[in-house]
C-alpha cells in the first residue's frame, strides 16, 4: 500500500505569532516551528498501515513550505516515513487554502497512492478544509476526523469522532484520510531513526516542476488575504490585591465587574 502523508510546518504554538508589516503575511522566518501537532499523529498513523500492510508498502511525505520546512521533513523521516517531496517556491508566498489545494494536488496527481493521510487541522491556520478540498481536486472519497482506520482489502473504514461518540465511514480507495489527537499516540524518532533519515530520498519541487502556474498560486491571485490587522496590546502589570481579611470579598467584587458573576 502506497501512503502519502501531508506535514505542515507551522510557527511553535509558545512562539509569539506576528504577520509582517510589508505584505501582512505571517513571519515565519523570525518564529521557532515545528511539524504541525496534529501531522506527526497523521505521520503515525501512515507508519502503522504501511507497517500492517507489510513489504513493499510505502509512506511519502509531501510538504508545502519555506525551505527550512526540510527541518520537518526531516522529522517525518526520522519517525520511519520512506522519502519526501518538498515543494518549495518563492512563487507561492503568501498562498491561500484553494491555492495550496490546488498546489498538493498537482504534487499528489504525480505520485502513486492509495491513501492520503492529514491532520485534521492545523494551528497557525486553523481552517480544516484541506482534506476535502484535496478529495474534490482530486476526485476521490475523504474520510475525515478519524479517531481509529482499519483497512480491508480496498476498504478503508473509520471511526469519525463526533460531539456524542463516533460514526464509523468507509470508502473505497484511493481515498483521503484526516485523523485527530485520539487516533494515537505518536512515536519518538530513535536515534538510528534521525541518522537513517538523512539518507532517504527528498525531492524538491519548484511550481515548474509540479506544472503549477505562477498565476495559479501565491499572494497576488490569492482568494483571501489579510487586509489589516491590529496586534495585541502588551499585558499590563495587572492588579496585586492583599488579603486584609476581606480578599474573599474583593475577588467577588472584581470577579462581579468583570461579568463573570
Ligand atoms: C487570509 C489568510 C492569509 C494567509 N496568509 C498566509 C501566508 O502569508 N503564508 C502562509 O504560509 N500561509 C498563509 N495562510 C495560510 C495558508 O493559506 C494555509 O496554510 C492553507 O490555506 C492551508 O490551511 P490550513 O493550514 O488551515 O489547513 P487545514 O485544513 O487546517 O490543515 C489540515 C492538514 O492539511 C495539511 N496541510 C495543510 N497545509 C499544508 C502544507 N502547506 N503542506 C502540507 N500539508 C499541509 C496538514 O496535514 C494539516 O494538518 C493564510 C490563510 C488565510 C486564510
Amino acid at each position: 500500500m502506497n501512503i502519502v502523508v501531508l506535514v505542515k510546518q507551522v510557527p511553535d504554538t509558545w512562539a509569539e505569532r506576528r504577520l509582517q508589516e510589508s505584505d501582512k503575511t505571517l513571519d515565519r522566518a523570525s518564529v521557532d516551528v515545528v511539524m504541525n501537532e496534529i501531522d506527526e499523529y497523521a505521520v503515525e498513523e501512515a507508519l502503522r498501515l504501511k507497517e500492517a500492510a507489510g513489504d513493499g508498502s510505502e509512506a511519502t511525505v509531501l510538504t508545502m513550505g519555506p525551505s527550512r520546512a526540510v527541518e520537518t521533513i526531516r522529522k517525518a523521516l526520522s519517525m520511519g516515513a520512506d522519502k519526501a517531496v518538498h515543494l518549495t517556491d518563492e512563487a507561492l508566498h503568501g498562498s491561500c487554502a484553494l491555492q495550496t489545494s490546488y498546489a498538493l494536488a498537482a504534487v499528489l496527481k504525480t505520485l502513486d497512492y492509495d491513501l492520503v493521510v492529514c491532520g485534521s487541522e492545523s494551528t497557525d491556520a486553523r481552517l480544516s478544509v484541506m482534506a476535502p478540498l484535496l478529495a474534490e481536486r482530486l476526485g476521490i472519497p475523504q474520510l475525515s476526523g478519524a479517531r481509529k482506520v482499519t483497512v480491508d482489502g480496498p476498504t478503508v473504514r473509520i471511526e469519525r469522532q463526533n460531539e456524542v461518540g463516533y460514526d464509523v465511514v468507509e470508502a473505497t480507495m484511493p481515498a483521503v484520510l484526516s485523523v485527530v489527537e485520539k487516533i494515537n499516540e505518536p512515536r519518538y524518532p530513535s536515534f538510528k531513526g534521525i541518522m537513517a533519515a538523512k539518507k532517504k530520498p527528498l525531492t524538491t519541487l519548484g511550481i515548474a516542476d509540479a506544472g503549477i502556474g505562477a498565476d495559479q498560486v501565491g499572494l497576488a491571485s490569492a482568494t483571501s488575504a489579510v487586509e489589516s490587522f491590529t496586534n495585541r496590546p502588551p499585558r499590563t502589570a495587572g492588579q496585586v490585591v492583599k488579603d486584609e481579611g476581606d480578599g474573599g470579598f474583593r475577588v467577588a467584587e472584581f470577579l462581579a465587574s468583570q461579568k463573570f458573576l
